[in-house]
């Protein structure tokens, strides 16, 4: 398959309410689309990064630049026959895992659609339904009427963020309020600088806190993981096949949460999957925000055996007021939400939506 021609547009989204983590606040989501057409078809997909480099390095504006001056004018004319070739054409660039991503995403969906079947089916998914979860911002007033409506809805996990000084008391009130049952688990993303306070957090019985320590030091999380019964989630810290294969190594976590975009792409992300499940990790698929087809390519990728812990992924419409698909996502009674079936991604752009959202798009 050859890619005849490249279109790259950054969107801009206002989230419903600002959402405000560790890092700092988002209250506007950028996303830059890219769209590859070969045969009359159409591959589409979402770049996840943030506007600052806070949760990783890239920005919007750096998968941008990434995208515009190197990925778009060397995939036209590019000739695909799988999308693993995508990995051999770009494995001569360093870093910007979330542009690369967007563009390799954007490869499965054309290659999945021309060969008539869907993204979940290509990369090998068993599950139909995928149970949805939620991440509760910092400083959200309503949290715990928050909650009790997602339990309401039969969410299967909640997920708060915290901070030191601030995570007894979200924690000891979420208990207080739905008992030791609620599936509850905490977000750190690095705010904690060293195991002191950490350890005495066995005693909410989360199911997990996630990142607690710096994205770089793995040494630190196994040193922590030895002194807590909770189970330590890595985020941040899981850029690469490489690094998974260390944080296991090291025992300095026993979940993963997988994102498609941190690690540079699907076959990366199947890949760590596959490596996670050999020794028994599970994984789970975290958010960054997505509109509709960022969220079907995390449905499809959730629907892997190794993905036995719920995720992030919810209807957009708990995020956003639009959406950018014109067949949205949805969620059942029993708190999941299919994986999409058809070709490729399964889900359609809804093209005068993505025009009324674009700030700026280049065609090569
Ligand atoms: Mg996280």
């Amino acid at each position: 398959m050859k890619i005849e021609y490249v279109e790259l547009r950054q969107l801009s989204v206002p989230l419903r309410e600002p959402f405000h983590t560790p890092h700092g606040t988002v209250s506007n989501k950028k996303l830059t689309l890219v769209s590859l057409w070969s045969d009359g078809l159409r591959g589409t997909a979402e770049s996840v990064a943030l506007s600052a480099p806070s949760y990783t390095g890239e920005t919007q504006e750096s998968v941008w630049h990434i995208l515009k001056d190197f990925i778009a004018p060397a995939l036209v004319g590019a000739e695909f026959a799988d999308p693993s070739d995508f990995q051999k054409l770009f494995a001569w660039v360093r870093g910007n895992p979330m542009a690369l991503a967007a563009a390799e995403c954007a490869v499965w969906d054309l290659i999945c659609r021309a060969q008539g079947i869907s993204l979940h089916a290509a990369l090998g998914g068993t599950r139909t339904r995928i149970p949805a979860g939620r991440s509760i911002g910092m400083n959200t007033p309503d949290m715990l009427e928050q909650i009790r409506r997602l339990m309401d809805q039969n969410y299967h996990k909640i997920k708060v963020k915290i901070t030191p000084g601030s995570d007894e008391a979200i924690l000891a009130a979420i208990r207080r309020e739905f008992g030791d049952g609620l599936p509850l688990m905490a977000d750190a993303n690095s705010a904690y600088a060293g195991a002191a306070s950490l350890a005495s957090l066995d005693r909410f019985k989360l199911m997990m806190i996630e990142q607690p320590l710096a994205w770089n030091d793995l040494l630190l999380h196994a040193d922590l993981q030895r002194q807590m019964q909770t189970p330590i989630c890595l985020d941040e810290s899981i850029t690469s096949l490489h690094d998974a294969t260390l944080a296991i190594r090291l025992q300095a976590c026993r979940i993963i949460n997988l994102k498609i975009g941190r690690v540079g792409g699907l076959a990366t992300a199947r890949a760590i999957h596959d490596l996670c499940h050999k020794h028994g990790i599970p994984v789970w698929c975290g958010g960054m925000f997505e509109l509709g087809i960022g969220r079907a390519f995390n449905l499809a990728i959730s629907s892997l055996p190794g993905f036995t812990l719920p995720g992030d992924t919810c209807p957009t419409e708990t995020t956003f007021d639009c959406d950018i698909i014109t067949n949205p996502l949805t969620i059942d009674k029993d708190g999941c939400m299919p994986v999409p079936t058809g070709p490729g991604s399964g889900v359609e752009p809804d093209e005068d939506m993505i025009a009324s959202l674009t700030e700026r798009k280049i065609r090569f």
